[in-house]
């Protein structure tokens, strides 16, 4: 492949591109895991978590990706055949949904159509129908990255609670924490879900378990087999600062400069940013003449924006233009909506000019994957930037 000068624009939602800061931190020499220098790095992370996920509570860490922490809250505090009562946001909650039977849970699953986020009111529906209780945890995804819809997660709790119902609340916030507003404890939430290469602007390879009160008993009960995720063996040795298996050192140095840059910025400022970067990327889309995958006034993710494509040309040929003429890599549809949207991530270490550069990539991209769009939507982004607070 012929070089290509310049930075290259990694505008998929997640991995976010890790700031020099992050690198630099992550390429200290490795230390013992269970030396006496290892407590203090261990509990600054593990101290530090608590504030991003605003939570008094116990906060896991793995060495995997996401999917990882995923099967850890599932498989801590649920047991063989338990009815759990998901919501179809988009792929990831699919997914999420796959991973439960294919743990031998009992998945009822509410379908959606893939552009808001999830309908508290058929929560609330679906829990007043279980008048046995066979339901014992309610999982959501916070923002849903395949689609770029956010789903409120209060409502989702008041609606637990309106029901009168007891299930658990698990929420999936992968590529929602630490770009959109989130509160673990706040909004009553049970197991939080996360994970490093998105908000944290870390690379993939660690992920998170926040939990509550709730679920840490329900884990003494849960009779799912967990042995590498069990938040059991965590406990004791996180109390000091240490992990029962050798933990990604590394990453843990990056992480505690996440955390850092995070309060540095301050975290309301950085949920500012992200939701004005939405609104902008979105204002651009519709000059275009194209239309955003997520429909539903106030649920649209300041994390990315899915765009869909006129009828009969293909997201993904046009991605690949942008790749290879531009230097910039979106993201692609997920499997329903495969070949047909394509994602902008606006994530992560991310400013206005970084903003605007993404912006001409898709629309330079558009003219030349030929795809019918109207000219101007950088134009309009920078008179949005112009007019609104940073
Ligand atoms: C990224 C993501 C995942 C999957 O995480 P991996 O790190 O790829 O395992 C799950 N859910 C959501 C909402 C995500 O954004």
């Amino acid at each position: 492949m012929m070089r290509q000068p310049g930075r290259h624009f990694l505008q998929i939602p997640g991995p976010s591109s890790v700031p020099d800061r992050i690198l630099n931190a992550i390429s200290r020499q490795v230390i013992d895991h269970r030396g006496p220098d290892f407590a203090e790095l261990g509990t600054r992370v593990l101290e530090g978590l608590k504030t991003v996920f605003k939570t008094e509570s116990n906060v896991f860490v793995f060495p995997a990706s996401g999917t990882g922490a995923w099967e850890a809250a599932l498989v801590n505090v649920l047991s063989p055949g338990d009815k759990v009562l998901m919501y179809e946001t988009g792929h990831f909650a699919t997914l999420w949904k796959s991973m439960a039977q294919r743990l031998g849970l009992n998945a009822q699953f509410i379908h959606g159509n893939w552009r808001g986020g999830a309908d508290p009111d058929k929560i609330e529906e679906a829990l007043r129908e279980d008048t046995t209780s066979e339901i014992k945890a309610v999982c959501v995804v916070h923002n849903e990255t395949s689609t770029g819809s956010v789903s409120d997660i209060l409502s989702v709790r008041k609606a637990i609670d309106n029901a009168g119902h007891s299930a658990l609340l698990m929420v999936d916030s992968i590529s929602g924490l630490a770009s959109i507003d989130y509160q673990h404890d706040e909004w009553g939430v049970d197991v939080t879900v996360s994970g490093s290469q998105k908000g944290f602007m870390l690379p993939p390879g660690l992920s998170f378990n926040a939990v509550s009160k709730k679920s840490l008993m329900a884990n003494k009960v849960a009779k799912l087999q967990r042995s590498y995720w069990d938040w059991g063996d965590m406990i004791g040795p996180n109390k000091s600062g240490y992990f029962p298996y050798t933990p990604a050192t590394n990453l843990l140095y990056g992480l505690v400069e996440s955390i850092d840059m995070l309060h540095e910025e301050g975290l309301e400022n950085v949920f500012s940013r992200h939701s004005r970067h939405g609104v902008t990327t979105r204002q651009a889309v519709r000059a275009w003449g194209l239309e955003v995958l997520c429909s539903e006034q106030g649920a649209e993710s300041g994390v990315l924006t899915a765009v869909m494509l006129p009828k009969g040309h293909s997201a993904d040929a046009f991605r690949e233009k942008a790749l290879t003429e531009f230097g910039i890599s979106l993201g692609n549809g997920l499997s329903k909506v495969s070949d047909k949207v394509f994602r902008i991530g606006h994530l992560g270490d991310f400013n206005d000019l970084m903003l605007m550069a993404t912006l001409s990539g898709v629309e330079l991209g558009l003219e030349s994957a030929h795809v019918p769009y109207n000219r101007g939507g950088v134009q309009v982004a920078l008179e949005q930037l112009k007019t609104s607070e940073t």
